[in-house]
């Protein structure tokens, strides 16, 4: 079944998942609100990725060495953090995109977004035209039906004998540098001039204080993950862990995305769900096999299907300058062409990186190495804490510096996969057994916002009395329930089955007579009969079933 973005964004504001930001006021571009429906539904993605990370996490066996349980513990910092953080991490220096605006539609652009197609002269080579249009990079093959047209339009208009050559603005500009000879390339939408190039760091400032100017100038967090690295310390000498082990949080991260779009696949204001693993130097890369793997399951066991998820593996030229390997969980979104998919998490091997950089400074590349930048002074560009983040291994009697393995993903874009993959549509009988087109959201029972909705099945005092006592004691076993009296049976499923309830229990007849109710199942639409004293273990059962 195909599914488009516009069905699912429109059930998402109908049944109160996910709203505009500021909507009355005509919204507020790059920010999203969670409705109450929406609220849950990411709490419950949350309370997945807690659990399956810390709570619940019971793995005793490595794949480096003998058995041996491991630790993961959460930690919650502050969004705000010491400016030197950032410098330090290299966020404040590295943490930029180029963008380019329009002189005549004001249209912005990221740079990188751009890509030119450079027609050149057959006989001399010279460059004759540069084309330009935009490249979604959630959708790589760049070019849509309608952007292809005017390519290929405007390449007729330079005949066949050229030569051509793609590249992204970027490069064509670092390419010409600036000669006036080479052809300027313009607006992919209106043709307008183009600005030059310019700098624009992703992290939003704030001020602390009543200070103004740089002094007072911080940053809000673009990640959470520094969070875990500054307090790797005082994690290790206040909990005694050992390695190897994780720190995990789930908090809000903030980039001033020069093009947020994609409904809340990029947005400026986000929740990650990172952990770092602190781990010997020898046995990083079997850890990172194993988070790269166990990652990718967590979303199929939350019913991604396999057909929709992928686990890419970054080629060497992909990799940011201090990982050793890096490797994406990714997911069909529909706002994607066929055989597209976008980033849900990334999982990297970070080796020593983050935890030199808070030690010494702010780290760069040479050859294999990672050493200290220095500026023009021969001093560190950005100083370290200059405190000792090594490891004292106590039963070998080394002292080292761990290195990481961090899957970092977000809350956020995990959200809008479940709510994809879930959307549904059906046709099945209306009470008086004509078809009717149903849309069911077939969300794993552990993520659903609401796992019961209690209906008295018509408005009869003997009805709604054992209704109302089920629905109470639902709550207290704390399974998030609903109560729904109004409109015919049918009308009460079709509503539950939009956003994605897995059990509907209906009070009828038979429970006044034989104290016993139906319970119908989303999916396979069965409908079992169960004494009214069993629902709540019978609900519970099901859904402890269900645990990843
Ligand atoms: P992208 O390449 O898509 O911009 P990234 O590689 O910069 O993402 P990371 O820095 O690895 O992303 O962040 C980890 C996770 O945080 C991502 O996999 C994604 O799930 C989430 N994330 C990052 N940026 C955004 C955003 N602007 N909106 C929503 N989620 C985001």
């Amino acid at each position: 079944m195909s599914k488009s973005m516009e069905q699912i964004v429109a059930l998402c504001k109908r049944r109160g998942f996910i709203f505009q930001n500021s909507d009355i006021y005509g919204g507020q571009q790059g920010f999203w609100d969670f409705g109450p429906l929406g609220t849950e539904l990411k709490r419950n993605v949350r309370n997945a990725w807690y659990n399956s990370m810390v709570t619940q996490h019971d793995e005793i066996s490595t794949p480096a060495g003998a058995p041996s349980p491991f630790q993961m513990v959460g930690i919650e910092t502050s969004i705000i953090m010491h400016p030197n953080v950032w410098k330090a991490s290299g966020h404040f220096d590295l943490f930029h995109d180029f963008m380019v605006d329009c002189k005549s539609c004001k249209s912005r652009f990221r740079v990188d977004h751009i890509q030119t197609r450079v027609l050149a002269d057959a006989a001399t080579q010279a460059p004759v035209a540069c084309e330009t249009y935009i490249v979604d990079v959630e959708n790589e093959s760049g070019l849509s039906k309608a952007q292809q047209k005017r390519l290929d339009k405007a390449g007729n208009e330079y005949g066949k004998p050229t030569i051509e050559q793609t590249m992204s603005l970027d490069n064509y500009l670092k390419s010409t540098g600036g000669s006036a000879s080479a052809p300027v390339a313009h607006c992919p939408a209106c043709h307008g001039q183009l600005t030059d190039p310019r700098e624009f760091n992703l992290m939003f400032k704030t001020t602390i204080g009543a200070l103004a100017g740089e002094e007072g100038t911080a940053f809000l967090r673009p990640e959470t993950a520094q969070g875990m690295f500054v307090n790797f310390k005082n994690v290790v000498d206040s909990s005694r862990v050992k390695l190897p082990f994780g720190i995990a949080q789930i908090g809000k991260s903030f980039r001033n995305e020069i093009t947020p779009r994609n409904f809340i696949f990029r947005s400026r204001e986000f929740e990650q769900m990172e952990m770092e693993f602190f781990c010997r130097p020898e046995e990083s890369f079997e850890w990172y096999k194993y988070w790269r793997d166990r990652r990718y399951k967590w979303y199929a066991d939350l019913g991604i299907s396999k057909d929709n998820l992928i686990l890419r593996d970054h080629a060497k030229d992909e990799l940011s300058h201090y990982s050793v390997g890096t490797a994406d969980v990714e997911y069909a979104y529909p706002f994607l062409e066929q055989g597209e998919y976008g980033e849900l998490e990334g999982i990297a091997h970070r080796g020593d990186f983050d935890l030199r950089s808070h030690m010494e400074g702010k780290l760069v590349r040479q050859g294999d190495e990672l050493v200290v930048e220095k500026d023009e002074n021969g001093q560190p560009r950005h100083r370290g804490s200059g405190k000792d983040l090594t490891y004292f291994d106590d039963q070998t009697r080394e002292r080292f510096v761990p290195h990481v393995i961090e899957p970092a993903a977000g809350a956020d874009r995990a959200t809008l996969a479940f709510i994809c993959e879930a959307y549904t549509e059906d046709e099945q009988p209306d009470d008086k057994g004509s078809m009717q087109k149903r849309t069911v959201m077939k969300f794993h029972p552990l993520l659903a916002p609401v796992k019961a909705a209690v209906f008295p099945l018509i408005k009869k005092e003997e009805m709604l009395g054992p209704a109302a006592d089920l629905y109470r004691e639902l709550k207290r076993a704390g399974i998030a329930s609903a109560y729904a009296h109004q409109g015919a049976i049918g009308r009460r499923y079709r509503q539950h089955d939009e956003i994605g309830t897995p059990f509907c229990i209906t009070i009828d007849g038979d429970t006044v007579d034989k104290g016993t109710v139906t319970i119908r199942d989303r999916d396979t639409l069965e409908q079992d009969r169960v004494p009214v004293d069993k629902v709540v273990e019978t609900i519970r059962t099901r859904l402890d079933n269900y645990v990843v």
